[in-house]
Formats: structure tokens, C-alpha cells, sequence
């Protein structure tokens, strides 16, 4: 496949590289600090079309690709990872099981809105008991008189408790024999609490809480696509995310990448600038590489999907080395940045503090290891 942008993908590209640098950046570290989630920001995705890429006009979405959704992704985090993964959960977490397994009806109600960024959507898979090994989920959803009753928790969950959140989809078990199905629960239903945000090391403008749920009661039509079939639709879901989280990966690596090539033309030691040593050059020079590698993979994981091709091996293979990258870049540029990386003053040291959730979250980096594994037939 031609490695080589379309002139909308480098169009998109750089407007949003645009928008991160003007309306982002002077905020990202006064949000970071004061932990505040990013309303305004968010609304401005919206209004240019960002918080809905990958899905088609007709519901309001961009009709954009994976490849686009993906060079979206990655400048918004390499400007700043928490509007980055609120975008980006909120997409191909929260909408993506309505547009792919949602009903007629549940995609013409719920998805304009979403695609508009007015609302949020979140997914709720993990629970206490349940994270890597999503098959043990607890939350138990029980039908009774033409509604779902649900009792149970979930936990770290992203984008269910803003002031706009409109709905999480979860996971509960809805019959004998490990019987999961994947079921709407709208914000404001009674039984449903998304309880306080977390004290994070990082993505601290994003919104993570636990949700917890007490005799909560939905519609039976709320289930999303077919009953028992939850795992296997998050499964798929999370396939396609992991190429999103990928690229936020690179954007992030990339970020920290400029922060210290730019740092070590500037800081002088032994009279002259730390760039002109060669072991400050050999990192640049590994950083680099790596972040253009890898780049490459999300892309390839990216354009593999978009050409109806399998993709899960790939977007594992992007998901692992994209979360180890930007933990390595991160560190390298702190490194770099000597003392001053240690100093919150420096968007650098809130970069290394966002890094490292990447190699944990949507699929832990030994999960990652089990998909590639199992799809090479190890
Ligand atoms: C900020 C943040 C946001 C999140 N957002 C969401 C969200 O929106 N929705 C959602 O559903 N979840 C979300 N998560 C949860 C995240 O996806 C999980 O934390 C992650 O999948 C790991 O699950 P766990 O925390 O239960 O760890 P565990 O599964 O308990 O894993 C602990 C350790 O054991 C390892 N391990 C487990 N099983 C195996 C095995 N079979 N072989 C080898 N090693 C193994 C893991 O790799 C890990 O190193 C979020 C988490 C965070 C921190």
C-alpha cells in the first residue's frame, strides 16, 4: 500500500495540528493542574466535525476513515493526552458499539448528538473483579416486566460523569452460563450513580470514575445488538480502538520528541548548546526513529482495517509498541530536559505522567502480547 497522505488526510491533519497548537496548547497545563475537563475544548471538536470521524453523514459523523480518525488522534496528543483520550474514548469506545451492533432506532437517537460532541458516550467493561479478564463480569442485568434491572459496578471508567454525558454502554450478565449483553443505561436513570472522579497520575483533565448501579431500571429495549453477544462485540470494538490508542502513542512520543529537540538546541553546558553532544544526539536520533517506525505500524493497522482487511494482529502489534514508545520518548525527553523535566513548568513532565497509562489501558501491554500471540498461532 502507498505510504503517501491523501490531501484530505494532510488537510485534516493539519488542521487539527492547528487547533492543538492555538486552542489547546495555552490551556493544557492550567487544566491539567486544576484537573478540569475540557468543556469549551470539547465543544470546539464538535463544531469542526472531530468527535464523530469515523462514522457515516447520515448520522451526523464525519464519513471520515480509520487512517483520518488515527492522524486526528495523534496531534491531539501531541498537544495534550486528556482532551486527546476524552475524543477518543468517546468515539471509539462509547460510539462505536451503538453505530456497530445499536438498532435502526438506537443509531438515529443517539448518534447525531454524539457525533456533535453535545454528548458524551462512555463504555463500561471493567469492574473490581473484571478488567483483563472481561468474561468474570459481575454486574448482573435481570429482566423483569419488559425492562432490565441492574445491580453491580464498574470501574475506571471514562467520559460517564461530565455534565454532558449522555449514556454508557456495559456489560452485565443476562442469563445462566456467563451470559453477557452489552445494554444502554442513559445518565439521570434512577439506580445509575457515577460516583467521584479518581485521584490519577495522569489524563487529569479527563473524566475517570467508578459507576456503581442499584436495582437501576432501562427499557429492554436498551439491549444493544443481541442478547449474549457482549463480549463479542467488545471485543471488536476494542480491536478498532486499539488502533486509536495507538496513535496516541506516537502523538504523544511526538510531542515530548519536539519539547526536547527544541530544549537541547537551546540549554547550554559547558558552553554550548546540549545538542551539540553526541549522547544527547544519539537519543534524539533513537527517538526519532522509533516514533517514525511506529508510525508507520499505526498506520498500516489504520489502513488494513480501512480496506476491509484483518487488522487484529497489526493493531495489537501498533497498541504494544506505541504504549512502550511514548514511555520511552517521555522518559528521554524528561532526561533531556535535566532538572527542568522534573519541574511542572515544562509541558514535558505532564507528557512522561500521561505516557504511562498507555501501556495499560484498553488492553494491558501482556494482553496485547496474548492477542499478537494467539494470532499468530503461538
Ligand atoms: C485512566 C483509566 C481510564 C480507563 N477507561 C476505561 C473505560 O473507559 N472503560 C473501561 O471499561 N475500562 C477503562 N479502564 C480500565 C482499563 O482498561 C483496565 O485497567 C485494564 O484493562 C487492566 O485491567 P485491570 O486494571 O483490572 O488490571 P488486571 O486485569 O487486574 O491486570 C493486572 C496485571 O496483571 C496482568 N495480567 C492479567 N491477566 C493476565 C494474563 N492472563 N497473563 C499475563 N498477565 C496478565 C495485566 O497485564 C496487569 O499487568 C481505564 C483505566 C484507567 C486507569
Amino acid at each position: 500500500m502507498p505510504l503517501e497522505l491523501s490531501d484530505d488526510h494532510k488537510l485534516l491533519r493539519s488542521t487539527v495540528r492547528e487547533f492543538a497548537e492555538q486552542e489547546i496548547a495555552p490551556v493544557a497545563e492550567e487544566l491539567d493542574r486544576t484537573k478540569s475537563f475540557p468543556y469549551e475544548i470539547v465543544r470546539r471538536l464538535g463544531e469542526l466535525d472531530l468527535m464523530g470521524i469515523p462514522f457515516p453523514e447520515e448520522y451526523g459523523g464525519g464519513g471520515g476513515d480509520t487512517l483520518a480518525y488515527a492522524l486526528a488522534v495523534e496531534e491531539l496528543t501531541r498537544v495534550d493526552s486528556s482532551v486527546a483520550i476524552t475524543m477518543c474514548a468517546h468515539t471509539s469506545l462509547g460510539t462505536q458499539p451503538i453505530y456497530l451492533f445499536g438498532s435502526e432506532g438506537q443509531k438515529l437517537e443517539l448518534l447525531p448528538s454524539l457525533c456533535r460532541g453535545e454528548r458524551l458516550a462512555a463504555f463500561g467493561l471493567t469492574e473490581p473483579e473484571a478488567g483483563s479478564d472481561a468474561g468474570n463480569t459481575q454486574t448482573r442485568a435481570t429482566l423483569e416486566d419488559g425492562g432490565w434491572v441492574i445491580n453491580g459496578s464498574k470501574q475506571f471508567i471514562t467520559n460517564a460523569g461530565t455534565d454532558i454525558s449522555a449514556l454508557v454502554t456495559i456489560t452485565a450478565v443476562t442469563g445462566a452460563e456467563r451470559e453477557i449483553s452489552n445494554i444502554i443505561v442513559p445518565n439521570g436513570t434512577p439506580g445509575y450513580e457515577p460516583g467521584e472522579p479518581y485521584r490519577k497520575m495522569g489524563w487529569n483533565a479527563s473524566d475517570t470514575r467508578p459507576l456503581s448501579f442499584a436495582d437501576c431500571r432501562v427499557p429492554e429495549a436498551n439491549l444493544v445488538g443481541q442478547r449474549g453477544a457482549g463480549l463479542r462485540q467488545f471485543f471488536h470494538v476494542l480491536d478498532i480502538g486499539r488502533i486509536g490508542v495507538a496513535a496516541m502513542g506516537v502523538g504523544l512520543a511526538q510531542g515530548a520528541f519536539d519539547q526536547a529537540l527544541v530544549y537541547a538546541k537551546e540549554r547550554r553546558a559547558f558552553g554550548r548548546p546540549i545538542s551539540q553532544f553526541q549522547a544527547i544526539q544519539g537519543k534524539l536520533a533513537d527517538m526519532s526513529t522509533e516514533i517514525e517506525a511506529t508510525r508507520l505500524l499505526v498506520y498500516d493497522a489504520a489502513r488494513l482495517k480501512d480496506a476491509g482487511r484483518n487488522f487484529t494482529l497489526t493493531a495489537a502489534q501498533a497498541k504494544l509498541k506505541s504504549g512502550r514508545l511514548a514511555v520511552e520518548v517521555a522518559d528521554a525527553a524528561v532526561q533531556i530536559h535535566g532538572g527542568y523535566g522534573y519541574i511542572e513548568e515544562y509541558p514535558v513532565c505532564r507528557f512522561y505522567r500521561d505516557a504511562k497509562i498507555l501501556t495499560i489501558g484498553e488492553g494491558t501491554d501482556e494482553v496485547q502480547q496474548m492477542v499478537i500471540a494467539r494470532a499468530l498461532g503461538a
